[in-house]
């Protein structure tokens, strides 16, 4: 369990035994998802080690508790927001507008108009309608063109919604010149939860070619925003943070030279490992006498932060109070009724056949993208609560 973590940081044995003392030391009313914001800052300093001279903003959306941002602006980070919302988060906890960037490249006109008027100078757009709307909003800004990059086998691949195609870029940023923006560079993103460093290569080589052909066109660019991707310890190994995070800046060094700027996004592996989910089991049970698989319905599901369980894209560690009893394969299901709320059902998983009622289970490594997903009241049941430690 140590082998993806470096010197660099904490054992995740120590993390785990904070959390797991927090965890085991009190009740839990609701689902909760625990965080140890420790945690995360021993994962900043881990990828700011790999990353180097390239700025992290922080992916705000993987978990938008307002101590991890206060811990990370303490830390020196920087911020991508995609929404009012964020980038009022961000300045709440202390946050400078320069450090913060507007990623999103589908904003309203007046979450613009706000993010200028609160000094927010960097945006992202793909699209000739969100170049206008900066002109017209942000008058003078600094845009970055996000490319389409086929995914790399990503686990959760952002695919064809955002970016456009090189020649497309090219003419963006020529037309955000025209129109008195600062054409700033390129963004893309290779997927998020991509396990392995080599997987950056064939986007890293279509994006330089991009890169090659705006320079000799005379554009000037000084930044390469490389987006998230970085990944988090389900049930794959992966490589450490550090050293991932340093194989991808040696790609990029390879690729693109001497860059003057270059910002990384990370989201998920920033804060994944850092948090716990505790929840607890509803229901054990089988669908006929003869049937294979047991049935287990837990407290927390699909729409009360494990969204990303659709597809069974991602699959979370768990653990319950019963392990070391005999196993056997589980279809895992939350609590609403809406059939859509099935974990995982293709590939069962093995669990303990004494789990029952009232059982605790927890979710390991589940401190992205969980709270932010969960729904206001799906079927009554009440949003996942955050506990930050
Ligand atoms: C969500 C997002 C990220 C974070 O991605 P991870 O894979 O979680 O690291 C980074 N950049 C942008 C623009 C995003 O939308």
């Amino acid at each position: 369990m140590t082998l993806h973590f470096n010197g660099a940081v904490a054992p995740l044995f120590d993390v785990e035994s904070r959390l797991d003392a927090f965890v085991a030391s009190r009740d839990f009313d609701r689902p909760t998802l625990v965080v140890d914001v420790d945690r995360v800052a021993a994962q900043f300093r881990a990828l700011r080690l790999g990353l180097g001279r390239a700025d992290i903003h922080y992916a705000v959306k993987a978990n938008p508790a307002p101590e991890i941002i206060a811990r990370l602006v303490h830390l020196g980070s920087h911020f991508d927001a995609a929404s009012r919302g964020e980038i009022e988060l961000c300045l709440e906890q202390g946050a400078r507008p320069d450090q913060i960037s507007f990623g999103n490249t589908i904003k309203r006109p007046s979450d613009i108009a706000f993010a200028y008027r609160a000094g927010i100078r960097h945006f992202a757009v793909d699209s000739d309608e969100e170049l206008e709307k900066i002109a017209e909003h942000a008058p003078g800004a600094s845009v970055y063109v996000r490319l389409l990059v086929e995914d790399g086998g990503a686990d959760w691949p952002l695919s064809r919604k955002f970016g456009c195609d090189g020649e497309m870029a090219i003419r963006l940023l020529e037309e955000a010149a025209r129109l008195g923006l600062v054409a700033e560079g390129l963004s893309f993103h290779v997927g998020s939860q991509t396990r392995k460093a080599e997987m950056w290569i064939a986007g890293l080589d279509a994006v330089a070619r991009v890169w090659a052909t705006a320079q000799a066109r005379g554009l000037g660019l000084t930044l390469l925003n490389i987006g998230g991707g970085f990944p988090a310890f389900y049930d794959e190994d992966i490589e450490a943070p550090t050293a991932y995070a340093a194989r991808v800046m040696e790609l990029i060094a390879e690729r693109f030279g001497d860059v003057p700027r270059i910002m990384a996004e990370p989201g998920r592996g920033m804060v994944a490992e850092a948090g716990v989910i505790v929840a607890d089991v509803v229901l054990a049970s089988r669908k006929s006498r003869d049937d294979n698989n047991r049935w287990v319905y837990l407290s927390i599901g699909r729409f009360s932060g494990l969204a990303e369980t659709e597809g069974e894209a991602i699959r979370y560690r768990i653990e319950t109070s019963r392990d070391g009893d005999p196993v056997g394969p589980c279809v895992i299901a939350g609590p609403s009724c809406d059939s859509a709320d099935v974990l995982y059902e293709r590939q069962p998983v093995n669990l303990p056949l004494t789990l029952k009622s009232g059982d605790r289970v927890l979710i390991r490594n589940t401190g992205a993208y969980t709270s932010t997903y969960s729904s206001v009241g799906f079927n009554g049941f009440p949003p996942l609560d955050v506990v930050v430690i």
